[in-house]
C-alpha cells in the first residue's frame, strides 16, 4: 500500500492521559482514536494487526476442532433472566429497550446465547462435544476504562464454548485450549505465563488465566522460581506456618485511651508495638449477614477468598452506618470484644497471637493483651488474606514472588451452571436426558494488540514481531522528487509486492519525518531509496537491532527472505 494513500495519522505529541506505553504508541502511531471513554476507532494499521491476530486465533481453534460462529450481540433480557445474570452482572452489563420496550443487553459475553442455541438444536450424545467460537465485539460499562485498548468499554475478544456429556470429554477440551493458547500467545509474540485464577462472575470452579507479564498490568501474579507454581494473587493460598509469640505469658486484659488512632499503623505506633501484633477487624455482610473478619496489621483481607471460604458470591463490605449500627463504634476502634450476636472469624496468622491489641467498639479506645479464648471467641480460622512477597507457596516452593501481569486469556470449567439453569439438555446413551456440561474460553483480542506494544517497543516506538506486523516491508523514499529515487523505488515496490505486504512511503514529506514515523509504526524491514539508487544501490535497516547494511537491488529479494529468517 501506498503510504500517501493509507489513513496514518501520526502525532508529534501524545495526548497528556495516555499513561500506558502501549496507549501513548496507539496514539502516536496513528493506530487508534478514540470516540469515548473506552470506545475507539480501529484506524487502518491496526485494523491490518487485528487481523493477524485473528487469523492465528482461527488457525489454532481450528486445529483442536473449535468452529467459527457468530452470535448476535444484541441479546433479549429473556435468556439473561433465565440464567440469573440480568440482574447479578450488575452495572457492566450495557442495557438498553427496543421500540416495544423489550429489555435487551449489549453481549459481555456469550454464555446465555449459546446455551441456548445449544439447548434448541442439539439433540443427542452424538454430536457432541461440540465447540464453537467466534471473534467479535463485546460491550462492558466498565467503571475505569483506560489504559487504552487494554481496558476498554467496546473491545473485541475471541469466545469459545464447549459442551460435553462426561467430565472427562471436558477436561480433555480444556488441556486442548489452554495448550492451544500456549501456542497463540507465542506465535503472536507475548511473553506470557498461564496462572490459576478466580472464576468471578462467569462461575464456575477450575480455571486459568494467560498474563502478559509487563509493569502495567493490573493483575500481581505470584510465581516461584524453583517451581512452576503460578497463581492470580487472588487465589494465591498462604499455607499455615508458625510465626508468633506462641508461648508468651498472657498478660491481663486492658482497656486504653488511643485518641486520634485510627489505622493499625497508628495503633502500633502509639503502642510502640510492631504492626504484626496489631489485629485488625472488618465486618462483612456475607449472604445478607454481618461477619467480623480478624486479620493482622501488616496483612491485607482478600475478598475472593472470603467468597470461596462461605462459597458465595454475596459478600460486601459493611457501610460505616451498618457498622456504627452492629458494633456501636467507627472503622478504626472496632473489635472482636462484643456482646451482640455476631459471628467473628480469623484469619489463620491470628490463631499463634498472644496478647493482642484490638479495637475496644468505643470510639477512641482499644483493649491491649487481648486473648482468643479467654476474651472472646473465635467462630473458625481461614486463611482470607494475600500472600506477602518472599512467603512460602502452596506447592511447598517459594520464596513467593510477584510480578504484574495483562490478563490477555482464560480457560474455566464451567460444569452445569449455565445447562442447569437454561435446562441444556441431550439425550445420553442410555437414552436419558443429562445436563450438558459446559467448558467456556476467551482472549482479548484488542487487549493482546496492546500487550503485544507493552513488549515490543523502544524509546522511538513499536516493534512488531513479524507474525503479527501490519507490513512486512517498509520501503521508503527519501526523496521521491528525483526521477531515479522514485523510478527505482516504484520497481522495488511493484517486485516485492509478489511476496511481501509492503508499506511504501511515496511522501513527499522530509525524509527526518518519513523516518521518525518508520520507526513509529514499527514495520520489522525498512528498505530505503536514497542518494545511491542511481547505482542500483538501496539500504536495508531493521527495526528491532537497528543494523543496516546496502545491498543491490538485484539481491533485494534474496537477502529480504533470509533476513526475514533471521528476524
Ligand atoms: P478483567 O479481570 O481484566 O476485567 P475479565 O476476567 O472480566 O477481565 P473475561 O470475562 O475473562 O474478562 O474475558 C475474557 C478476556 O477478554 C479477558 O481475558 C481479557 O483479555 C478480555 N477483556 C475483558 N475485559 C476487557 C476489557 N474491558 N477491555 C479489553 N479486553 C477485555
Ligand atoms: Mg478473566
Amino acid at each position: 500500500m501506498k503510504q500517501s494513500k493509507v489513513f496514518i495519522p501520526t502525532l508529534r505529541e501524545v495526548p497528556a492521559e495516555a499513561e500506558a506505553i502501549s496507549h501513548q504508541l496507539l496514539l502516536k502511531a496513528g493506530l487508534i482514536k478514540q470516540n469515548a471513554a473506552g470506545v475507539y476507532s480501529y484506524l487502518p494499521v491496526a485494523t491490518r494487526v487485528i487481523h493477524k491476530i485473528s487469523d492465528i486465533i482461527r488457525q489454532e481453534m481450528e486445529r483442536i476442532d473449535a468452529v467459527e460462529v457468530v452470535m448476535p450481540v444484541l441479546q433479549q433480557s429473556e435468556l439473561w433472566k433465565e440464567s440469573g445474570r440480568w440482574d447479578a452482572y450488575g452495572m457492566e452489563l450495557m442495557r438498553l429497550r427496543d421500540r416495544n420496550q423489550r429489555e435487551f443487553a449489549l453481549g459481555p459475553t456469550h454464555e446465555e446465547v449459546v446455551t441456548s442455541l445449544v439447548r434448541d438444536e442439539l439433540r443427542s450424545y452424538k454430536q457432541l462435544p461440540l465447540t464453537l467460537f467466534q471473534i467479535q465485539t463485546k460491550f462492558r460499562d466498565e467503571k475505569r476504562p483506560r489504559f487504552g485498548l487494554l481496558r476498554g468499554r467496546e473491545f473485541i475478544m475471541k469466545d469459545a464454548y464447549s459442551f460435553h456429556t462426561d467430565e472427562d470429554s471436558l477436561m480433555e477440551t480444556y488441556q486442548n485450549m489452554y495448550n492451544a493458547y500456549s501456542t497463540i500467545f507465542k506465535r503472536v509474540g507475548l511473553n506470557v505465563r498461564p496462572v490459576v485464577a478466580d472464576s468471578g462472575a462467569i462461575g464456575g470452579n477450575h480455571t486459568h488465566e494467560f498474563h502478559a507479564l509487563s509493569a502495567i498490568g493490573e493483575d500481581t501474579i505470584v510465581y516461584s522460581d524453583n517451581s512452576d507454581y503460578a497463581a492470580n494473587i487472588e487465589k494465591a493460598e498462604v499455607p499455615y506456618y508458625e510465626t508468633a509469640n506462641t508461648d508468651e505469658p498472657l498478660q491481663p486484659i486492658e482497656k486504653v485511651a488511643t485518641p486520634n488512632v485510627k489505622t493499625a499503623q497508628e495503633l502500633a505506633d502509639f503502642l510502640g508495638q510492631p504492626l504484626d501484633h496489631i489485629v485488625k477487624t472488618m465486618v462483612f455482610k456475607v449472604d445478607g449477614e454481618f461477619i467480623l473478619l480478624l486479620v493482622r496489621g501488616h496483612h491485607e483481607v482478600n475478598d475472593v477468598k472470603i467468597k470461596d471460604y462461605f462459597k458465595t458470591d454475596d459478600v460486601t463490605m459493611a457501610t460505616d452506618d451498618e457498622i456504627r449500627n452492629l458494633l456501636g463504634a467507627s472503622p478504626g476502634s472496632l473489635g472482636p470484644v462484643t456482646d451482640r450476636d455476631v459471628k467473628v472469624y480469623a484469619d489463620q496468622f491470628v490463631q499463634s497471637l498472644r496478647n493482642l491489641a484490638i479495637g475496644a467498639n468505643e470510639d477512641g479506645y482499644h483493649f491491649i493483651n487481648a486473648n482468643v479464648e479467654r476474651d472472646f471467641q473465635i467462630d473458625g480460622y481461614g486463611d482470607f488474606r494475600f500472600i506477602l512477597e518472599g512467603e512460602p507457596l502452596a506447592d511447598g516452593s517459594g520464596p513467593a514472588k510477584f510480578a504484574e501481569g495483562i490478563e490477555v486469556g482464560q480457560v474455566f470449567v464451567l460444569g452445569e451452571k449455565y445447562s442447569e439453569a437454561m435446562k441444556a439438555t441431550v439425550l445420553n446413551q442410555q437414552g436419558r436426558e443429562q445436563n450438558l456440561t459446559m467448558g467456556c474460553y476467551g482472549i482479548g483480542v484488542s487487549r493482546t494488540l496492546s500487550a503485544i506494544i507493552e513488549q515490543h517497543h523502544d524509546e522511538n516506538g513499536i516493534i512488531w514481531p513479524k507474525s503479527v506486523t501490519p507490513f512486512d516491508v517498509h520501503l521508503i523514499t527519501v526523496n521521491p522528487k528525483k526521477d531515479e529515487q522514485r523510478e527505482c523505488a516504484d520497481q522495488l515496490y511493484d517486485t516485492l509486492l509478489s511476496k511481501y505486504d509492503v508499506l511504501y512511503d511515496d511522501r513527499n514529506e522530509r525524509a527526518g519525518v518519513k523516518f521518525n514515523d518508520a520507526d513509529l509504526i514499527g514495520i520489522p524491514v525498512r528498505v530505503v531509496v536514497g542518494k545511491n539508487a542511481a547505482e542500483g544501490i538501496v539500504e536495508v535497516k531493521r527495526r528491532d537491532t537497528g543494523d543496516s547494511e546496502d545491498v543491490h537491488v538485484e539481491d533485494l529479494v534474496a537477502h529480504l527472505e533470509k533476513l526475514y529468517e533471521q528476524i
